[in-house]
């Protein structure tokens, strides 16, 4: 019998193993924490045994864990749930501060509209799920086209006995009550609208075209969408950059006195990042070096309104649509696209993120291989570190940005990333009571 190579021991109140391969949070017994702690495993109890072996907390001597993981990973990324992020237009009516895109490129066509819809045609057939992510630009300049379109794919798969389910980034500008029913009714269920701080803060980092403040009009927004008596989730990001981080605690209790009575209202906080693992982009001094700040206000703040970090989410469930085999993005010209924040790179990048062209019968003319978008990167290496002793490594695999990997860039080490922020993580956890017992 053997312990997981990736396990990591903590001790306050209790005794707490975090696996890094299924990113769990297990209570154990005294005994048995210091036993595996100290590596002394082979006197446990058959009973308690077998709860950690099904949990991939011990193993027999023959099992390689690794080839367990790989299985785990090659079904992450092989698997047959499409997942499409669409783009019905490139163009926004805001102007954020660390936004890559150049909002000059263009909106969707009926003809691609009906393309997709052709495309969703001739292939749902071959997948058990479809999950569309709607993107932008701001996608509710074009919100008659994601309903008329969304309606439309919903009809496909249940003709296909499939489920649908969608979401959208959106600045909520936009996101009237009528238009959030609307949505609501063609499955757009889950949004994620960011809020940047205060008032005077998030209007200098996320200001309309015209320059002028828009953190009124979403704010009523939202508390307008408390009014809609549908079924769906918001979540409020506030991307927290050296800028902003005093300010942070003041926009919480704000959302926390406003939305705390909301369950559809959760907070997700995120350090502003370049190539981190969202679609996020800055290159200045203003990233801030440990997210261990983020996850004490998120703890604070998990009382009323819920808190959501990404860091709460397993390896499979971070991992980018562009590291799936069956992981699009549909652009607003017909374009096929592994990354949606590629297009913005130089020439030799977008060459690899064509992967092709939707054309009007709804089949795609290839153009690239989608090949090295999927590489598994078992192999990393960190600033010299030793990865192959790392307990964080399968979580850390699945993590990393797959342009960050296509663009030959160093991989972000998810241990420096998390920084002291890993025991607020495993602390919160507890206290939420989302941890396992075994
Ligand atoms: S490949 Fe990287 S930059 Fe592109 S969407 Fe995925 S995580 Fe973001
Ligand atoms: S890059 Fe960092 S987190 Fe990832 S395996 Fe290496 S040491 Fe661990």
């Amino acid at each position: 019998m053997k312990k997981s190579k990736y396990l990591y021991p903590y001790e306050k109140n209790g005794f707490y193993i975090l696996s890094g391969s299924q990113w769990n949070v297990y209570k154990v017994e005294e005994e048995v924490f210091e036993k595996i702690k100290n590596n002394n495993i082979n006197d446990m109890e058959e009973e308690v045994v077998q709860r950690l072996k099904k949990e991939l907390l011990l193993f027999e001597d023959w099992e390689n864990e690794d080839d367990i993981i790989l299985d785990k990973f090659n079904e992450a990324i092989y698997g047959n749930k499409l997942k499409l992020t669409i783009i019905p237009t490139e163009l926004c009516n805001f102007r954020c501060v660390y936004c890559y895109e150049t909002h000059n490129k263009g909106k969707m066509t009926d003809d691609v509209e009906q393309a997709i819809v052709k495309f969703a045609k001739r292939n749902a057939k071959d997948y058990s799920s479809v999950d569309i992510e709607w993107f932008g630009g701001e996608p509710l300049l074009e919100s008659s086209r994601v309903i008329t379109l969304s309606k439309q794919i919903k009809e496909v798969c249940k003709n296909n006995k499939i489920p649908m389910v969608s979401s959208m980034t959106t600045n909520g500008y936009l996101l009237t009550q009528d238009i959030l029913s609307q949505l609501i009714d063609a499955n757009v269920l889950y949004y994620q609208i960011t809020l940047d701080g205060p008032e005077s803060i998030h209007n200098k980092m996320r200001p309309l075209v015209s320059g002028e403040g828009s953190f009124n009009k979403i704010y009523n927004n939202l508390l307008d969408a408390k009014k809609v008596d549908k079924y769906f989730k918001i979540a409020i990001r506030i991307n927290v950059s050296k800028d902003n981080k005093d300010s942070i605690n003041e926009l919480l209790k704000k959302l926390d006195r406003d939305f705390g009575d909301d369950t559809r209202f959760t907070v997700i906080m995120e350090t502003v990042k370049d190539w981190g693992g969202d679609n996020e982009c800055v290159s200045n001094d203003t990233l801030l070096e440990d997210r261990g700040d983020l996850e004490e206000e998120m703890a604070i703040l998990g009382d009323n309104l819920k808190t959501h970090s990404n860091f709460s989410e397993s390896a499979v469930g971070r991992m980018c649509y562009s590291g799936r085999k069956n992981g699009y993005v549909i652009n607003f010209n017909g374009e096929i696209l592994k990354c949606a924040r590629a297009q913005y790179e130089s020439d030799e990048i977008q060459k690899k993120n064509l992967i092709g062209q939707l054309m009007p019968n709804g089949k795609i003319e290839y153009k690239s291989s989608d090949a090295q978008w999927l590489k598994i990167y078992w192999n990393i290496k960190y600033d010299g570190k030793d990865c192959d002793n790392c307990w964080a490594k399968p979580n850390c695999v699945l993590s990393i940005c797959p342009l960050a990997k296509v663009a030959n860039i160093q991989p972000k080490c998810l241990l420096k990333e998390m920084g002291k922020s890993i025991d607020v993580y495993i602390n919160t956890t507890i206290t939420q009571g989302k941890y396992k017992i075994v």
